[in-house]
């Protein structure tokens, strides 16, 4: 696995500002009525690791969120799972359009 270390600092620009307060207890992804492989938990770790191949590996999943904010409501950090997915979206069709040139 390759990681970014500075990937958060990117994921400023798409309106993510916590991507380290999360300390993976995975409320979130028990509160998450997708109930789908530790989703948004695991993309949240991806995030602070920099793990830019996994997010990208599978880009399609980020748009499974309903936004419902569930796991926003319910995290003991504060973290605002939901709003880094909702980053990682913007994160993803900026670095489309980029390889488009559009
Ligand atoms: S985002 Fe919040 S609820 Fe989810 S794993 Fe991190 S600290 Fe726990
Ligand atoms: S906002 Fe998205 S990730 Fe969070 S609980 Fe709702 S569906 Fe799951």
């Amino acid at each position: 696995m390759a990681v970014t270390p500075e990937f958060f600092e990117q994921l400023e620009r798409f309106g993510v500002a916590k991507t380290f307060e999360c300390f993976n207890c995975g409320t979130c992804a028990a509160i998450c009525p997708l109930v789908y492989e530790h989703f948004p938990r695991k993309l949240i770790r991806y995030a602070q690791l920099g793990a830019l191949d996994r997010i990208l590996e599978n880009p399609k999943e980020l748009w499974r969120c309903l936004h419902c904010g569930l796991c926003t409501q319910t995290c003991p950090r504060e973290a605002n799972p939901g709003e880094l997915i909702l980053g990682l979206r913007r994160f993803v069709v900026d670095r489309w359009r980029r390889s488009q040139h559009v």
